[in-house]
């Protein structure tokens, strides 16, 4: 046993590559989506360390060019899912037990072979599967995933260097055990980074995951799973289970080794796994940790001393970066009517030059949203506005998925505070805008902060520090992370740990000691050096 004591060091984040033309890195990446743009590949499961195909497939294909096949993925039936839980008990018993510094350095590795070696795999994968632009691409498949998983392990050195005092004739320490169960990782197709720590979170605290990705992300996500397992990732650790949510979920949760499950996705998805724990309570060995980040209905609150080019270019990119499809996009606003005419006048300008299309053509902003039940339910509220009294588009509007399946960046004005895209989350480019009477700043506050379920991100822009903070201190609880003078997206590991309440999750901050903490199930140890030896206390003596 090495009983030295590890450090890992507060990590730097990632630099963002900029992918200029003629750089290195933009060469190296068009060759590698020219190549995985060329192939079809073959997903299997993987479980227990082997790859394993059950001949029930699915197809991945490009969203911006649905007929393009990326490849084809096997999907789990009820065997392979029971066998994955079956391997993730097993490996608990090892991987728990292992030295931390070791479980540490396997994380560690996997983001330097990212940085090193696959992060134009990875990038393209990304870019191609999910239709994401290269900047989007890398700030998340290259370096958030990297972030979390260097960050992670020096806030893991942290909680474990932190221990109870020792007094008088005792001595006490706090082990921090893994949970008695496996976690059932389920992630969403938005951010191959969240993938990744959905899993990496427990399995760096002991451990081990069913991981089910989104079917729409799967070419990604099984680019990271060879990573996790090149750099070192014992067999069963993650088992990766592509298939049918309801059915591996169905069987997941009524498994009575359920250790927790770590969520990333909708709203109604999260309450219904959570409605299925409670259901089948009586049945676990343990409570089952549920850590859940799920929808948003972001805003953008202008207060009258803010600067017009400042907020709109806040808004274009806050609502339209990744089609609109981020859990913390801006879709609703609230603008002072001294304010309006010019911004609104920005923003039509701004989105008149957007530049839609294929990930490879590099001077698209926008790409495709992710698949046609996303199209045609993003579409609803569109045409649905094109017929109302008290919304109307003033600027977007039109969607076409003969090809792609693509969607104009999309700007409502209403005259209505409750109106259903004030309210919703539409998860696609769609902006919806309330314009308010400067007089009743007040009042169009308390509206921000009890319109929506949710409590995910905002913003204010405001020239007036004083007016900032007022806004700060009322919209508290409206959002888990809230900016002044920024766009609500964009939180950066180690800078804003991010996550929401209310009806946006159980804002255990992903990329922080606090998500952390969840994974462990700590036990305190207690020695007395010299016991007592008479039961009597001095009160008793006469
Ligand atoms: P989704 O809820 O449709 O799916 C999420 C995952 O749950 C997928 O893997 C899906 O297959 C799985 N699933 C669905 N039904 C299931 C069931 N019955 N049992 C087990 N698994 C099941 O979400 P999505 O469309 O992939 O992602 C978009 C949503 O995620 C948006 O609402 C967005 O706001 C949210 N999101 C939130 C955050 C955050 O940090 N708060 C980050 C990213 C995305």
């Amino acid at each position: 046993m090495n009983n030295a004591i590890f450090n890992f060091e507060d990590p730097k984040n990632e630099v963002v590559l900029n992918y200029k033309p003629e750089s290195n890195e933009r060469f190296n990446l068009i060759k590698e989506l020219e190549k995985q743009s060329k192939q079809q590949i073959e997903i299997p499961l993987i479980i227990g360390g082997k790859e394993i195909r059950t001949g029930k497939t699915g197809k991945v294909v490009m969203p911006h060019d649905h007929k393009h096949v990326l490849a084809t993925y096997h999907l789990a039936t009820e065997k392979e899912v029971k066998l994955a839980i079956d391997e993730a008990m097993k490996a608990l018993k090892i991987w728990s037990n292992l030295s931390w510094v070791v479980r540490s350095s396997i994380l560690v590795k996997a983001a330097e072979l990212i940085s090193i070696r696959y992060r134009c795999m990875l990038n393209a994968a990304t870019m191609l599967g999910q239709s994401k632009n290269v900047y989007q691409a890398e700030i998340d498949s290259a370096c958030e995933t990297i972030d979390f998983l260097r960050y992670n392990s020096y806030f893991a050195s942290k909680i474990y260097s932190d221990q109870p005092k020792s007094g008088f004739n005792q001595l006490n320490r706090m082990e921090y055990r893994a949970l008695e169960g496996f976690v059932f990782a389920v992630s969403p197709f938005n951010f191959t980074a969240i993938a990744s720590n959905l899993n990496m979170a427990p399995v760096l605290m002991g451990n081990t995951t069913l991981w089910k990705p989104a079917t729409t992300s799967i070419l990604s996500n099984y680019y990271l799973m060879k990573i996790f397992q090149e750099a070192g990732l014992p067999d069963g650790v993650i088992n990766f289970v592509p298939g049918n949510g309801s059915l591996i979920g169905e069987i997941a949760l009524k498994d009575k080794n359920l250790g927790g499950i770590h969520f990333t996705g909708s709203n109604r998805t999260f309450n219904s796994l959570w409605k299925s724990i409670s259901e089948n309570l009586e049945n676990y060995k343990s409570y089952p940790r549920i850590v859940g980040e799920t929808g948003g209905k972001d805003f953008v609150f202008v207060h009258p001393s803010a600067k017009p080019l400042e907020v709109a270019v806040g808004i274009i990119r806050g609502a339209f970066e990744y089609q609109g499809q981020k859990c913390s996009a801006a879709s609703r606003g609230y603008i002072p009517k001294s304010l309006w005419t010019e911004i609104k006048k920005l923003l039509i300008e701004m989105c008149s030059e957007i530049k839609m299309g294929d990930v490879r053509v590099f001077s698209n902003f926008m790409n495709a949203v992710i698949n046609e039940a996303a199209f045609d339910s993003i579409m609803e509220y569109i045409e649905e506005t094109k017929h109302s009294n008290v919304a109307k588009i003033i600027t977007g509007g039109k969607g076409n998925k003969s090809k792609g399946y693509f969607i104009e960046p999309t700007i409502i004005e209403t005259t209505d505070p409750y109106y259903k895209t004030m309210q919703e989350e539409v998860f696609g480019p769609v902006m919806t805008i309330f314009v308010y009477d400067d007089i009743e700043l007040d009042k169009t506050l308390e509206l921000c902060d009890t319109t929506s379920p949710y409590g995910l991100t905002g913003a204010i822009f405001s020239s007036d520090r004083i007016a900032a903070a007022h806004a700060c201190e009322k919209l508290r609880y409206a959002a888990g992370n809230f900016y002044i003078n920024d766009k609500p997206t964009g939180a950066m590991v180690g800078f804003q740990p991010f996550g929401g309440a209310r009806g946006s999750g159980t804002n255990d901050k992903a990329g922080g000691e606090l998500n952390l903490f969840r994974w462990t199930s700590p036990r305190t140890i207690k020695e007395t050096f010299a016991p007592a030896t008479d039961y009597k206390y001095p009160f008793m003596l006469d």
